[in-house]
Order: structure tokens, then C-alpha cells, then sequence
């Protein structure tokens, strides 16, 4: 298992981090990984998802044609990045752990993701490795809502799926992950002046917040939360408020907690608003769907096999957020998300051990070498 390298590895890797590639921003790092995937024999194409929105580049996907038999593997990991993400100087500090200098993200999700996938191919290359077909998917804008997944064509297919974007050591697979429904409301009162006549008037704030109080929020049982996260509304101290916005989400294991607990509060403001003589408009949009793999599924077992056989112990667990792994498994590609060994994401603390980004690229390459050999 000597084979992955681990300076080019690191190099590589340190190389990403420092092209800009914040949500929508992708172009330069979008051209820079089509360029290492042709060098490493795919054929690389983008597609469209860059016209959606203010997007500047599509998803890369690349193809490596079969070369011998056994189930075809696809590898995805996203290109873009959260803010502060902007002019990243990784520093590798004397205990093995990739840091930024602290005033950015590091970017290690996904780039860890990303350079870990280019070096399984560099060595599936080098050592002429048999597989039955390898699939990349480089997906923009995921952490603004799996824009870019969403957008993938019917076209891809794979018989396992693997996503690199969890942290959590390596071994750590990804098994479920919930749904999620994005909830926004208007409440409408009626203004009023509040020192004149406030008995014409219809306080939205109030209304808002009655419904507000009556709702179960947070943890609604183990595989269900809520939350209101937003609220707005009012002009002056001295109106009585005709209008509130409020954002709100719900996600669950299971998709009919989610419906259930989203219709709950969505009936509780309609409720209290027709108390008290207001009007609300709700809006639900289910963001993304939930997915469920057994232990014995095909493609957890084959997971936990490749795992096994590069020294790692494989462990199920569960996310409480979407990933493209949702979107994957929701097309009919069982796919899992797995931890690479980033850790404080979407912090300037986010750091990595070059050791964990060695595991994954091995990972990926016994993946590779247990589906050439069935
Ligand atoms: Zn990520
Ligand atoms: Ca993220």
C-alpha cells in the first residue's frame, strides 16, 4: 500500500487550498481540476449547473473507461468553499496538522476530498489498475444549498457512490442523513398609530410571537429538529407592526416526521393568526430528501471491506445535515459520505492531519483495487 505518495500528495493538496473557489466563485479551480483530470487520462466534461443562479463554473464530470470488470465507482466532492475563504496560506505545522495561517478557513472541505481522489487516479494510472469504470464528480456551490448537485444529469450512473465531504476521522462512513424543509411565513396585521388608536390596529409582532411560543422548537424527538432562525418585521415604535417575516426549518430521519412537524407549525401560526383576526401566507420547500442505508447494503459492505483491508476500522454513523450524498442517493446511486478527517469546518480553526488525508487517498485506492478484483 506504499504507493500513495505522500509529498505529492500534500503538495497537491496545499496547492487547492489556495486557489479561490468561495460558492458561485469556482472558475479557477473548476479549469485548474479539468486540466489534472485530462493530464490523468479522463474524459472530463462541465456541465451546465454554472448558468443557474450567479454560478461562474459547472460541475466537472470525468470518466475513466472501463478496464477490466467489477462495479462501477463513482467519487464526488465539492469545489467551493465557505467564507472567510479568500487568500488561504496553509501553514503544516511540526505535529503533522495542516492549519490556515488564521484569519481563513483552511478548506479542507472538500479540497481534501478533491486531492485525496486526484492521487488514487494518479496511481490507478501508474500502476495500470484494473476497475470496472470510475466516475468523478466535482460538484460547485454545495454549501449554498447543493445547488450544484441538484443539477447533475440523469445521465450519471455508478453502482456505488462514494462523497468525501465528512468530517470525523477516517473509517467514519456516513449511512443517513436526514431531509430537510426550508419554512418562511408572512404574518399580516394591520398598522395602526400605537399612541392614537391602537384599538384599529393588529400587532404582527405579537401574533408572530404567540405562534412562535406555542411551538415545539429545537430537538423534537431523536431523529427531528426545529428552528426558527429568522424574524423581521415592523417600521417604527410608534405603529403598530402590519407585518412579519419569519424563516424557520425542520429536518428528520424520517421523512414523515419532517412533513408532520413542518404541518404542525405551519397550522399553529394559521391558527393563532385567525385568533387574532391576522392573516399569515406560509411557504414549505423541501431542500433535499433523507437517505437510509442498512448495514448489509452492497455498497456499505463494500465500504467497510476496502476499509478493513487498509488498516481502518469502519464505524456507521449519521449525519444531522445534507451533503451531495443526499442528492446522489436520491437519483438511484447508493452512495455514502465519508469522513476524510477534517475537523472545525467552516471555522478559521479548520485543520487536517496529513495522516487522515493519507488514509482517505489510500482508502480510495483500495476501493478501486476490491472493485477491479470482483
Ligand atoms: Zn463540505
Ligand atoms: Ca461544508
Amino acid at each position: 500500500m506504499g504507493l500513495i505518495n505522500r509529498e505529492r500528495l500534500l503538495s497537491e493538496f496545499l496547492e487547492l487550498v489556495q486557489v479561490d473557489s468561495v460558492s458561485g466563485q469556482e472558475r479557477q479551480l473548476c479549469d485548474l481540476l479539468k486540466g489534472k483530470l485530462g493530464a490523468l487520462g479522463l474524459e472530463v466534461r462541465e456541465d451546465g449547473a454554472g448558468a443557474f443562479g450567479n454560478g461562474t463554473a459547472g460541475n466537472i464530470i470525468a470518466q475513466l473507461p472501463p478496464a477490466g470488470g467489477g462495479p462501477r465507482l463513482l467519487f464526488c466532492a465539492h469545489m467551493d468553499t465557505v467564507e472567510p475563504g479568500r487568500g488561504v496560506k496553509p501553514v503544516v505545522g511540526a505535529d503533522g496538522i495542516v492549519r490556515s495561517a488564521g484569519d481563513t478557513i483552511l478548506g479542507a472541505d472538500d479540497k481534501a476530498g478533491i486531492a485525496a481522489v486526484l492521487e488514487a487516479l494518479r496511481v490507478v494510472r501508474e500502476q495500470k489498475l484494473k476497475h470496472g469504470g470510475i466516475t468523478v464528480v466535482f460538484t460547485v456551490r454545495e454549501e449554498t444549498g447543493l445547488i450544484g448537485a441538484k443539477a447533475l444529469g440523469r445521465e450519471i450512473e455508478a453502482d456505488y457512490g462514494f462523497v468525501l465531504d465528512a468530517a470525523g476521522r477516517p473509517g467514519e462512513i456516513v449511512v443517513r442523513a436526514p431531509s430537510q424543509d426550508k419554512l418562511t411565513a408572512t404574518v399580516y396585521g394591520r398598522a395602526a398609530h400605537a399612541g392614537v388608536n391602537p384599538e384599529a390596529g393588529i400587532n404582527a409582532i405579537y401574533v408572530a410571537a404567540q405562534a412562535i411560543a406555542a411551538m415545539k422548537l429545537g430537538r423534537i424527538d431523536p431523529e427531528t429538529t426545529a428552528n426558527i432562525g429568522l424574524i423581521s418585521g415592523g417600521k417604527a415604535v410608534n405603529i403598530v407592526p402590519d407585518r412579519v417575516y419569519l424563516e424557520g426549518e425542520v429536518r428528520s430521519l424520517k421523512e414523515e416526521r419532517r412533513a408532520a412537524h413542518t404541518d404542525l407549525i405551519c397550522r399553529i401560526l394559521e391558527e393563532t393568526a385567525r385568533k387574532a383576526g391576522a392573516r399569515v401566507e406560509t411557504n414549505v420547500e423541501l431542500l433535499y430528501r433523507g437517505f437510509d442505508l442498512s448495514a448489509d447494503a452492497p455498497v456499505v459492505r463494500f465500504t467497510q471491506e476496502a476499509m478493513r483491508r487498509c488498516g481502518l476500522e469502519p464505524s456507521l454513523t449519521q449525519s444531522g445535515g445534507g451533503s451531495d450524498a443526499n442528492i446522489l442517493n436520491a437519483r438511484a446511486i447508493p452512495a455514502v459520505n465519508l469522513a476524510t478527517g477534517m475537523e472545525k469546518v467552516h471555522t478559521t480553526e479548520e485543520e487536517i492531519a496529513v495522516a487522515d488525508l493519507i488514509s482517505t487517498a489510500r482508502l480510495l485506492l483500495e476501493l478501486i483495487r476490491l472493485a477491479g478484483n470482483q
